[in-house]
């Protein structure tokens, strides 16, 4: 029987084979108090001392009890517990199986390191507070096959052993026993072959999908992560995010009880970076970045000036908020660590401007520095780079409203530089805003790209496709691939895009980062069951491992001794 079956029991009646876990022990002499727990529910049992042999009992064992369901003294109540008003007096019971002693106590408010908890995740998934994150996860992919089956989206499987599918990430690779020599790739996403259902005519398409990336793992990523993949034939952008906005309005909903207003607000790239520094911004904080170039037009303060006369600008924020020295002195480590020379900082106070800058500014800056109030303002002065900056020190210095706030981000740059590198902001597939344009001077122009942005963490990307193979080897060439690349790569994909291409457009939504985002939970790998560390390894089963070098020869591989640099 389970705990929640008692529901329908009434009060004095008996009560058999009441299964689960021995949460908690206490010894009151002459009564043993249990609280069991099993897979949804909790309650105490009473057992009479005499009964019971308590050093044979421990946290964790797996029993069955008999006894009679009560209701507990008026004193003794726990409103907290679904059925904290009752108890089971218990007759007898059994041990089903014995638990060793645990490595960490099965318990919310025990902090317990995190690679411990991983390596016995069974152990830790046994917590309310993992259940009920695990438990948001099932409810979740609940709601989007109702949303998807209600909106005419087919559930369509791709493969997990494929070539390349580049998303931005190193590929994870799995050698062939076969084909000696030659490797999959494990699918970054479904991308290409979402296409495919598209050429082939499937009208709607989607799928909760498995992607690997091969990238450093940080708080919001994982090298194997969840998301809904989908695309629709003949599909705009418009269409896309309507769609979207009917699956996330029907999740929270269902699976958070939250209501949101639809449609969802939209911003330009631009108006994102020039307003809030990035192109996550986090709306649930309503300041936005001041220009205050005008300020300093004429200054003297050296950094400002070069600034200035390489088209440079000074942006930042006036807040009320006087801030301590040592807020002040924290903030400043903070912008340095991200990349600043330091942070620019007045405070204006009783008709004063002081701060360590306040010696050198002329009598118009002080004049117009006064005219802005009491408070602080905050600054960098710069071009472009000065943005990443700003956007943490407006996180840092206003506190967020409680909310959800989505925004649509769209108009992105085509190309963007990462690591002296240029490659797609999106992935290569994106169709231009306007191919003429793109094909004249691509690094400056806009992708049909669209992400999906909530407080701050972006929930997912997509965008429309090429569908024109002239358009697609294009893109290829200005992301610099060779000919023989584009054609080893891409040819196959170049190829299916010749046979009539229908327009269609798509998007995935990180499943688990939006998960982690309704829950709050401070890092994605709350809301996996079996997630992998920072590092990618899985404490659990110590994958990845190495592997013995005769089953390294049926795949003809060998470990080979790489002298150290
Ligand atoms: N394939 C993209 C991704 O996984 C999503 C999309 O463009 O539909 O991010």
């Amino acid at each position: 029987m389970k705990i929640e079956d008692l529901i329908k029991s009434k009060v004095n009646s008996e009560v058999s084979d009441l299964r689960g876990w021995v949460s908690s022990i206490r010894d009151h002499g002459g009564l043993v108090f249990i609280e069991l727990r099993d897979s949804s529910s909790k309650i105490q049992i009473v057992l009479d001392s005499e009964n019971v042999d308590i050093d044979t009992f421990k946290s964790e064992y797996y029993i069955s009890v008999n006894g009679t369901y009560i209701k507990r003294d008026k004193s003794m109540i726990n409103k907290s517990q679904q059925f904290g008003e009752y108890e089971i007096n218990a007759e007898s019971y059994s041990i089903i199986s014995k638990s060793k002693p645990l490595p960490f106590q099965i318990d919310d408010s025990i902090d317990t390191d995190e690679n411990i908890r991983l390596k016995f995740r069974y152990l830790d998934l046994r917590r309310d507070d993992m259940k009920r994150n695990i438990l948001a996860r099932s409810n979740t992919f609940k709601s989007i096959r109702n949303s998807m089956d209600s909106l005419s989206f087919l559930e369509l499987d791709t493969p997990t052993l494929t070539k390349s599918t580049p998303e931005g990430a190193k590929d994870f690779l799995v050698p062939s026993r076969k084909q000696s020599g030659s490797f999959y790739a494990l699918p970054q996403s479904p991308q290409m072959y979402k296409q495919l259902f598209m050429i082939s005519g499937f009208n709607k398409y989607y799928q909760i999908a498995k992607c690997y990336r091969d990238e450093d793992s940080r708080k919001d990523r994982q090298p194997e992560f969840t998301q809904l993949d989908l695309e629709i034939l003949n599909g705009t952008p418009d269409e896309v995010r309507k769609t979207t906005e009917i699956i996330v309005n029907e999740l929270l909903d269902n699976v958070f009880s939250i209501k949101v207003d639809v449609p969802f607000q939209d911003m330009t790239y631009k108006e994102a970076i020039e307003n809030y520094g990035t192109d996550k911004p986090d709306l649930r904080i309503t300041e936005t970045i001041e220009d205050l170039t005008n300020i300093f037009k004429n200054t003297e303060i050296n950094f400002i000036k070069s600034s200035l006369e390489n088209s440079g600008f000074v942006k930042g924020f006036h807040t009320s908020t006087i801030m301590t020295r040592s807020e002040i002195d924290a903030l400043d480590e903070l912008v340095k660590d991200n990349g600043s020379n330091g942070l620019g900082w007045f405070k204006i106070e009783n008709s004063t401007v002081s701060g360590p800058l306040s010696k050198i500014t002329t009598d118009k800056e002080n004049e117009e520095l006064l005219k802005l109030g009491d408070g602080m303002l905050l600054f960098q002065s710069g071009n472009m780079e000065i943005y990443p900056v700003l956007d943490i020190i407006r996180r840092q210095i206003f506190t967020p409203v409680e909310t959800y706030s989505f925004t649509w981000i769209y108009d992105f740059p085509y190309f963007e530089v990462e690591n002296g590198e240029i490659q797609p902001s999106h992935h290569p597939f994106t169709s231009p805003k306007d191919t003429e344009n793109f094909i004249e001077d691509p690094n400056n122009a806009t992708a049909l790209h669209y992400d999906l942005v909530l407080n701050g963490s972006e929930l997912g990307s997509g965008s429309q496709r090429i569908n024109s193979p002239d358009i697609q080897r294009k893109v290829l060439e200005m992301w610099g691939l060779s000919d023989d690349d584009i054609e080893n790569r891409f040819g196959w994909f170049i190829e299916a895009l010749s046979y009539g291409t229908p327009q269609h457009a798509g998007i995935a939504l990180g499943i688990d980062r939006i998960i982690a985002v309704m829950l709050n939970v401070d890092s994605i790998r709350d809301v996996i069951p079996f997630p992998k560390t920072q590092s990618g390894l899985d404490p659990l089963t110590n994958a990845p491992t190495i592997i013995d070098e005769n089953e390294l020869e049926d795949y003809n591989l060998k470990y080979i001794e790489v002298a150290d640099e």
